[in-house]
């Protein structure tokens, strides 16, 4: 990873395309206008709709408990008082970096003098023969595609959710509230094995099935496929499971092939340096961004697919690139999410490998903490229904404590 010198601060005559009309670019433009610029921002999306928020998607929006248009982020009054140009329903296809120049869809170009990349990720599919009849929860559209799906099913309808992770977790919690029979189908021993480890996932085990929610672990899929209006999922090892509908909640995959020429560097994202610059007038933030984030442990390269990240890295780049100074605060990755009736949350971006031990609550209270740690040093934290606890360990990551010292401070007991 290169490291890029900012040449010089922004300016009222600069102006700013950013790429990517979701939350990263969206908090984008909001915070270059707080920082103080003047000069003019376009931002570019290719869906129909003004940026929006995600997590709602897959909780109270598929619950029914809000509609989609709830989640909008960029009201009309926001672009206003904003001063931004919005150019919805067209998609980036190339980036001259020499030029700042994005080529879009239609056939015409945008030359900033700076250009972020916002775009995202997209929801990954698996393969299967009826990958393009599948559903993902992603976008919007992906909801109005699933909902009308849903309409033609009756109540205790099986719905086969494949991954256990967080969005497959939520999409079975909402689809159960609604009286649909969900199967989640998890590759994994347990769920969120490969996000969580070991400890933190057998202490989430057993949360789907309080929940009313079935869930089969070690499924090895073979396919899916559509016969005679119901889907067929077949493993390798077990008999075939009919579904009236089918959720894939695999993870996610970073939108960069519009920059395939670029001469960007692209590695699992957009390659970029510690204050999020890519080159020398171009920038990556929010899921898009493989960022270098320096820690107790040195400096790693990660791509995080966190709300809270987007918001963080919108507000760094704003004030790199509107003041020429990094903000002195650490980032420490947050995340949520809700499901079989819990919320869970997490600090920091420990590893598979940390030990994890519960310093708060237990499984029996089906409330807890726990922290994690490397080489005898807190490396993140998660909880289960205990918000206040978690907030009140931050500090602990901030100032990169030794397991040993957070045990006698033990924040969380305040
Ligand atoms: C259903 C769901 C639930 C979630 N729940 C949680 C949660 O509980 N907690 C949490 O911390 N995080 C959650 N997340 C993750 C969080 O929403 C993301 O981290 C966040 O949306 C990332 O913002 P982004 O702007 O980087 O990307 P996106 O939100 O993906 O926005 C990128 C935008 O760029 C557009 N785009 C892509 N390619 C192009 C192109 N070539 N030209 C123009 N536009 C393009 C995309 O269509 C999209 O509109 C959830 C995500 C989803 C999908």
């Amino acid at each position: 990873m290169a490291r890029h010198v900012l040449v010089k601060n922004l300016t009222a005559s600069d102006h700013v395309v950013v790429v990517g009309a979701g939350l990263a670019g969206w908090r984008f433009v909001e915070a270059l206008r707080r920082e103080g610029f003047l000069g003019k921002v376009t931002l570019i999306g290719d869906e129909r709709h003004a940026p929006y928020d995600r997590p709602p998607l897959s909780k109270s929006v598929l619950v029914g408990k809000w509609g989609a248009e709830k989640t909008t982020l960029a009201t009309p009054e926001h672009l206003d008082q904003n001063d931004v140009t919005l150019r919805l329903g067209v998609a980036a296809t190339g980036l001259d970096v020499a030029a700042t120049t994005v080529h879009l869809s239609d056939g015409s170009s945008i030359q900033g003098s700076w250009v972020v990349v916002a775009t995202g990720s997209r929801a990954r599919l698996l393969g299967y023969s009826a990958d393009s009849l599948l559903h993902t929860i992603r976008s919007r559209d992906d909801l109005e595609r699933l909902e009308t799906a849903l309409a033609d099913l009756g109540e205790g309808s099986t719905i086969a959710v494949i991954g256990g992770g967080f969005i497959g977790a939520e999409a079975a919690t909402a689809l159960r509230t609604r009286g649909f029979e969900p199967i989640v189908l998890e590759v994994a021993q347990r769920p969120l094995l490969g996000v969580l480890g070991a400890e933190v996932s057998l202490w989430l085990e057993g949360l789907a099935a309080q929940a009313g929610v079935e869930l089969r672990t070690s499924q090895r899929i073979e396919d899916v496929k559509f016969v005679e209006g119901d889907y067929v999922v077949s493993f390798e090892d077990d008999v075939d499971l009919l579904a009236r509908a089918v959720i894939v909640g695999a993870g996610a995959i970073p939108n960069v092939e519009w920059l395939a020429t670029s001469g960007l560097e692209i590695d699992n994202g957009v390659v970029v340096d510690e204050n999020l610059l890519a080159a020398s007038r171009v920038a990556a933030i929010g899921d898009v961004a493989r960022f270098a984030w320096p820690n107790v442990f040195g400096s790693e390269q990660v791509r995080i697919e966190h709300w809270q990240v987007s918001n963080d890295h919108a507000a760094h780049l704003a004030r790199v690139l509107v003041t020429g100074e990094a903000p002195s605060a650490p980032l420490i990755p947050y995340f949520w999410s809700d499901q079989y009736g819990k919320k869970i949350q997490m600090l920091g971006h420990p590893r598979v490998s940390d030990r994890a031990e519960i310093v708060n609550g237990s499984v029996e209270e089906g409330k807890w903490m726990a922290l994690y740690s490397r080489d005898g040093v807190v490396s993140g934290a998660v909880s289960l229904s205990q918000p206040r606890a978690l907030m009140l360990t931050k500090a602990l990551l901030e100032e990169r404590t030794s397991l040993e010292d957070a045990l006698v401070r033990a924040p969380w007991r305040a």
